[in-house]
């Protein structure tokens, strides 16, 4: 409740209040005119706008009336006199006395005073329900069905007919009806019951509850109001919807009841609590949408969808009917059975509606709306934006007349409470949505139903298409063909008649020689002229067979000679093989007749020198006579000869491939030709640069004949004698080679060829350590125990090289460590032998021990071994003078031999 207009100003009690005659029954919209005019007088302070709702422009354009100002209307009723006071008061005039043509009411405070009141209607002990109904009610209920809210209220002492105006439902006597029935009629008679709706609650408030009369339940119903448009509203309250007036009629009769046994229950009386109806009607406004249609898009057409659109408006407005507690003061002591707190609660809403009416009324700024719920739930209704109509009903008894006064000045107050009525109009969004969804499925099937007529139609025209094409093809085969037939049949016309021409033309010249004949005069000479030339063809063909015969003749002859040629010339590769066999046979033979021729002299030579130092195996001679010693001996004129002439005729490379050879004599006659080779020291590097040494090294530990072996370990010992070679022999495991030969070995005259070639590393300084290392040093003493004197002498000959070679690094500040020789055991077998009567065993152990003993780190052993006890005889004894003084030097030059040979008593 806002500040409102006042109407009447500053009207008191005893100043008559200013009537506006256009009263209640005017139609809102009359009304809303004359009071826009009588308002701007009033000054624009004096209104206030509420909000409309949630209004789109459009809309809020067309209910764009902020409110039209429209003043409470207030009328008074009173009572007719009940039998109580007909009796009581028989006596008594009225405290009253109405002046209803004058709208007046005459309240005499005593019988020579009164004061007059002004009210909108004054009712008098005879108005009937009706004529209540129409000057109170009606007009608001004309205003809720056009849009509006309207309020119906009655304010008065308990007993007075408040109840009985507005709630009584006048079954037995339909004349009783009150204003919630009538109401009720006049509404439902109103609507379209296709597109509008009533609905109502029915509601009791008693100190500050909130309880519903149609589900009593439901006891404390909470207020709720729209942050943004202010609006109350009860949402917990029972909403029934009503068709007609039978069931409106029940509903009230149920809420009455209800309202009855809650009262019995709180221990109170109806007269203590507020009674509250709610009619909320809902309106479509008709034509509103067909209107829109027709309005016209951009282009100048009508566009359904355009009116589609825009949504339908509803109106939706609500009706208050409000049966107020009795307006009496309560005792303040609680006579009723109440205690103080209880009274001032059941009084606090009243009050507080007394009070805002007040501030309303005063125009006071502040309203205290909030004070109540009851003033919470009329907030519309007072300074709102509802039309509102207040009856205020007395009793004619005197002894009220305090009662009587305070109501009539509440109606007094209410009278210059301004409201802003406002359509209740908004667009109805729902129902658009609604329409627009059945639209959409609407629009959806139908496209959906084109579109499949749309596939359909594809996929008809498609086949349609397909059949054409079908039949087309069809045709244009048979078209093609009976072109083609057509074609071809002019093509076999048109040979026919071109042969016909030919053959024509091919006759035409025959008939024209045949006439020529007849027709000539010198047929006779043309004839012989022919014949002559038959002849010389005749004798020309017979020439040419002649001459194709003694072709064909020399062919077969040339073929015959050709075949012949053929046969010559595989006789001449047979021949050429056979001849080349021939000739490797001739090959074999000469080499081991030059073999042969070797050894003799080789034997010869061996008879006239003996063994000589500078050539360790000169002796093949012997070797080769175990095998061949019973062959008789050839004759040669040297050596030399023929090896050269060897070398010359086969070639280095085919005398070692023969090394290979498959025949076990090839073999052992190549393998000794390379042997005699290798003796011949011109001849070493071409046969190790041949592959030669790699041969032989091969062969001998693989070779399963016996002088296969011997010979070929004779050359390797022959080859080692070359320093170059003996680096070779080392890289290509030679020394390993000839250990293996030498421990697997039985012949001595191998042996003996095996200890010769290690012999011969032995004496090589850089090669010491490696030989030993691999063996040879062992290898060499093993060979000992085959015991052959050529095989020890070459086992001496080696531990003499091996120690020289030692004593020579020794001497040169090499060697550091005791002898290899002695490491490896040789110092027993050396003194065993040191003493051999064989020469050549004797005199190179002689010269090892001599070197050994000028090392001093062999000096020990020297002398564990008995090794001294030789030196000694040795530089006494020796039959050579060299050795003799070497042992002499070497005996004395030692420190620790010295020692011993004093600790011995050997005096040198
Ligand atoms: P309230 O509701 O104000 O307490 P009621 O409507 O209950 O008063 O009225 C009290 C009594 O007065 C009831 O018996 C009612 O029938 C009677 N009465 C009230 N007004 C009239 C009237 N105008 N005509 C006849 N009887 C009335
Ligand atoms: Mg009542």
């Amino acid at each position: 409740m806002a500040s409102s207009g006042l109407r009447n100003g500053g009207a008191g009690p005893r100043m008559s209040t200013k009537l506006d005659r256009q009263g209640f029954g005017a139609t809102p919209k009359a009304a809303a005119g004359k009071q826009r005019l009588s308002s701007a007088s009033a000054g624009a302070g004096a209104y206030r706008r509420t909000s409309s709702g949630p209004l789109p422009a459009a809309g809020a354009a067309r209910a764009s009336s902020d409110g039209v100002s429209s003043r409470v209307r207030v009328a008074v009723r009173l009572r007719p006199r009940n039998a109580e006071e007909l009796a009581a008061d028989a006596d008594f005039g009225d405290s009253v006395e109405l002046q209803p043509e004058l709208k007046r009411l005459k309240l005499r405070k005593n019988n020579w005073e009164s004061e007059t009141y002004e009210f909108d209607e004054v009712l008098t002990e005879f108005s009937s329900q009706k004529r209540v109904y129409e000057v109170v009610a009606k007009p608001v209920v004309e205003s809720v069905m056009e849009g509006y809210n309207g309020t119906v209220m009655a304010y008065g002492q308990t007993g007075t007919g408040k109840t009985f105006t507005l709630g009584r439902l006048g079954e037995e006597d339909t004349a009783a009806r009150g204003i919630m029935v009538r109401a009720m009629e006049d509404i439902l008679s109103d609507i379209t019951p296709e597109t509008d709706s009533v609905s109502v609650s029915y509601l009791q408030l008693y100190m500050e509850m909130i309880q519903d009369l149609l589900d009593p339940v439901n006891d404390n119903i909470a207020i709720v109001e729209d942050p943004r448009t202010g609006d109350v509203s009860l949402p917990g309250a029972t909403v029934v919807e009503v068709r007609n007036q039978k069931s409106f009629v029940d509903l009230l009769r149920v809420g009455e009841a209800h309202r009855v046994a809650a009262n019995t229950k709180l221990n109170t009386e109806s007269s203590r609590s507020h009674a509250i109806l709610m009619v909320n009607v809902r309106r479509s406004v008709k034509g509103r949408t067909e209107m829109d249609v027709s309005v016209s898009g951009e282009n100048g057409h009508s566009s359904s969808m355009m009116g589609s659109l825009r949504p339908p408006i509803i109106r939706k407005s609500k009706l208050v009917v409000v049966d107020l507690a009795g307006s009496e003061r309560i005792d303040k002591s609680g006579s009723e059975g109440h205690t103080l707190e209880e009274a001032k609660s059941i009084n606090l809403s009243l009050s507080a509606l007394g009070k805002c009416i007040n501030a309303l009324a005063e125009n006071s700024p502040h309203v205290p709306v909030r004070d109540s719920k009851l003033t919470r739930l009329l907030k519309d209704s007072f300074g709102g934006t509802a039309r509102t109509s207040l009856v205020v009903t007395i009793g004619p008894s005197p002894r009220h007349r305090g009662e009587t006064t305070s109501t009539i000045m509440f109606g007094q107050r209410a009278m210059k409470v301004e409201n802003m009525v406002k359509l209740k109009e908004e667009f109805d969004y729902k129902s658009l949505c609604r329409r627009l969804d059945i639209e959409l499925d609407k629009l959806i099937a139908e496209n959906e139903r084109q579109r499949k007529y749309f596939d359909d139609e594809v996929e008809r025209i498609r086949a349609e298409a397909q059949c054409r094409i079908a039949e087309a093809e069809r045709e244009c085969k048979i078209m093609l063909e009976n072109e083609k037939t057509k074609y071809h049949q002019e093509y076999l016309d048109s040979i026919k008649i071109l042969e016909e021409k030919w053959k024509i033309h091919q006759q035409s010249p025959k008939k024209q020689t045949k006439e020529a004949e007849s027709t000539s005069n010198g047929a006779g000479e043309v004839h012989n002229l022919l014949q002559n030339e038959k002849m010389l063809r005749q004798s020309a063909e017979d020439e040419a067979s002649d001459l194709k015969n003694q072709v064909s003749h020399w062919k077969k002859m040339e073929a015959t000679a050709t075949a012949e040629v053929v046969k010559l010339r595989k006789m001449l590769d047979t021949e050429a093989s056979q001849k080349e066999k021939l000739e490797e046979e001739i090959g074999v033979l000469r080499s081991q007749l030059l073999q042969m021729s070797m050894e003799a002299d080789e034997t010869r030579r061996s008879l006239d020198k003996g063994d000589g130092p500078g050539k360790i195996f000169p002796g093949l001679d012997s070797l080769v006579s175990q095998t061949q010693g019973s062959q008789p001996r050839e004759q040669s004129n040297g050596p030399k000869q023929p090896i050269a002439k060897l070398f010359e005729q086969v070639g280095l490379q085919k005398i070692l491939s023969l090394l290979e050879s498959e025949e076990p004599d090839v073999r052992v006659h190549a393998v000794k030709v390379v042997a005699n080779l290798a003796a011949e020291e011109a001849n070493q590097e071409k046969i190790v640069e041949a592959g030669g040494l790699t041969s032989l090294l091969v062969l001998l530990r693989s070779s399963e004949d016996e002088t296969i072996r011997r010979v070929a370990a004779g050359a390797i010992a022959n080859l080692a004698m070359n320093e170059t070679n003996q680096d070779l022999i080392m890289a290509q495991g030679g020394v390993t080679l000839l250990s293996m030969t030498a421990s697997d070995a039985e012949d001595p005259q191998t042996l003996r060829m095996v200890a010769g070639a290690i012999a011969n590393l032995c004496g090589n300084d850089k090669l010491q350590t490696r030989l030993r290392g691999e063996g040879g040093i062992k290898a060499l003493l093993g060979m000992v125990r085959c015991g052959h004197p050529d095989v020890l002498a070459q086992v001496a000959r080696g531990i003499a090289n091996f120690a020289k070679c030692e004593s020579r690094a020794a001497t040169q500040g090499n060697k550091v460590g005791k002898s290899l020789l002695i490491d490896d055991g040789a110092l027993p077998w050396i003194v065993k032998n040191a003493n051999n009567e064989a020469a050549p065993i004797r005199r190179h152990i002689e010269l090892a021990l001599c070197h050994l003993a000028q090392h001093e780190v062999n000096s020990k052993d020297i002398i564990s071994e008995g090794a001294l006890w030789e030196l000694v005889r040795i530089s006494r004894d020796c039959s050579r003078e060299d050795i003799r003084m070497l042992a002499y030097r070497t005996l004395t030059s030692s420190p620790t031999l010295q020692a011993e040979m004093r600790r011995l008593g050997i005096k040198m």
